[in-house]
């Protein structure tokens, strides 16, 4: 019988697994930690029965995901109030909500047509385009007219398209914000794209949460997987290539070096040590007293907040990921799920991005950030637990210095993802799957669904 090792059991690993044992493949997941689920996992990092997200916390492109709405299985998304907030010098906030006439009434006058125009398409198009996105980049698109029509806004750079298109500061910051999730700086090329894409998914699908955290979406993919046959070991480390079966590798190209290196030859070695990683992410967990009392009282209908203020002052965070008022990112997810933590008391986590492998203590930065719309806050804090870049990589070694995306998302780096083979290596028995593949970071599970294809097309299935 056919047998297929995956090493790594982060989303697009079990999605990789559920593939191939569907396909009537003898399929084992080996996870290194004790707990699946990768950058995609839930535990108490604070104090007891406050459950905190230790990485992903929101979903719009899980809630799109083609492969995770194929499968016969009940993912319970939350769908808060509002998709996202964020607060303004001023005591207000501009809202990312469901419809585009309330996020419309959040903006100045002066832009909301403009914001009509561009984004309405989108978000009306979206289930079209999101098939494209979450494609392996280098097909042919099944929806080129809407490809291009995203194309002629998305591969500006965010900085120029909020500059060109809106005049006031409300819709420049939410459009700065947005581009943030790229994790480029906002000068870059295609740095719109992420911006564009997450708004639009925000009117068409929302960002949902996980009800029970993080955890519950890997526990779930890997009920499925098992109801297939497949089987899971925890506690156990891949440092050694298995040299029979296919194998499928969740991990980046750093990693696969280790274990692989010595078999791969070494013009694809090069290029595996030429792939760049990214800004790294500096998190903060908190157990909280009470809910987040936020000047702006509507950044209380959003789990997701936006915190950095003008346009202007979010380029600077992201030009070099050092101001000292960085942008910050900040998830209060309980306030729509009881279940994360005591009655009436609160989970919340902060992240900035920071250089990879940066040292530098962020913590006072970020609350002071959040102090600015939100000046009772450390009022509520009854716990925190602080992840460096060091950390985070000590916990999931796919987090290089800290770069949760599974390396840099500039265009280069989503075209040849990690290599012109993206899924393929020279070995005919090996493949990559994970964040490091197209379509790249982000819990969606199509890295490993095409992956797996991929393999399967290999042994002619
Ligand atoms: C702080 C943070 C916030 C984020 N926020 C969001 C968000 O809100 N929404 C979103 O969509 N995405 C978010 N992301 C990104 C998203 O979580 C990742 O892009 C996604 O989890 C990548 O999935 P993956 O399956 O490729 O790899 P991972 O989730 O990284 O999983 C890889 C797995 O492989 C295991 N592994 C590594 N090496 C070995 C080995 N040698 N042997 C065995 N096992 C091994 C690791 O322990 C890990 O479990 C966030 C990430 C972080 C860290």
């Amino acid at each position: 019988m056919q047998t297929a090792t995956i090493i790594g059991s982060g989303p697009n690993g079990l999605s990789a697994a559920i593939v191939l044992a569907a396909a009537g493949i003898a399929t084992t997941v080996l996870e290194r930690n004790n707990q699946i689920g990768g950058a995609c996992s839930t535990a108490e990092t604070t104090l007891p029965n406050f459950r905190q997200d230790l990485g992903s916390s929101a979903y719009p492109m899980g809630v799109a995901s083609p492969f995770f709405r194929s499968l016969p299985i009940n993912i319970p998304w939350i769908e808060p109030t509002a998709p996202c907030a964020h607060p303004l010098d001023d005591g207000t906030a501009v809202m990312l909500e469901h419809s585009i006439e309330a996020t419309v009434d959040t903006l100045d006058e002066c832009d909301q047509s403009s914001y009509r125009s561009l984004i309405a398409p989108l978000a009306s198009e979206f289930a079209e385009l999101s098939e494209d996105i979450l494609g392996p980049i280098q097909h042919i698109p099944r929806h080129p007219l809407v490809l291009a029509r995203f194309g002629s806004s998305a591969l500006l750079s965010a900085a120029s398209l909020a500059r060109s298109r809106f005049a006031g500061t409300r819709a420049r910051a939410l459009l700065a914000g947005m581009a943030t999730h790229s994790v480029l700086s906002l000068a870059a090329p295609a740095s719109a794209a992420v911006a564009l894409t997450l708004m639009a998914a925000g009117h068409a699908l929302g960002w949902p949460i996980l009800r029970g955290g993080a955890q519950t979406l890997p526990d779930a993919l890997a009920r499925h997987l098992q109801d297939l046959g497949g089987h899971i070991e925890t506690n156990h480390e891949v440092v050694e290539l298995p040299q029979s079966g296919l194998v499928l590798a969740n991990i980046t190209p750093r990693q696969l070096l280790r274990i692989a290196g010595s078999q791969l030859p070494p013009h694809y070695c090069k290029l595996l040590e030429r792939f760049r990683y990214g800004a790294g992410a500096f998190k903060i967990d908190y157990a909280l007293r009470a809910p987040i009392p936020w000047t702006a009282p509507e950044c209380s209908r959003a789990a997701t907040v936006h915190i950095g203020g003008s346009l202007e002052e979010i380029v600077e965070s992201e030009r070099t990921f050092t101001s000292a008022r960085p942008f910050v990112l900040l998830g209060q997810p309980s306030l729509f799920d009881p279940s994360r933590a005591p009655a009436g008391q609160h989970t919340a986590w902060a992240y900035c991005h920071v250089p990879n492998g940066s040292t530098r203590d962020c913590t006072e930065c970020i609350e002071n950030q959040i102090t600015r719309f939100a000046p009772d806050f450390r009022d509520c804090i009854l716990a925190r637990s602080v992840s460096s870049p060091a950390a985070l990589e000590r916990w999931n070694p796919n987090l290089i210095g800290g770069d949760f995306l599974g390396g840099v998302m500039d265009i280069r780096q989503i075209l040849f993802r990690p290599t012109r083979l993206l899924y393929r290596t020279p070995l005919s028995h090996l493949f990559l799957c994970g964040a490091s593949t197209p379509p790249g970071g982000g819990v969606h599970g199509m890295a490993g669904y095409h992956a797996a294809k991929t393999a399967l097309r290999s042994l002619n299935r």
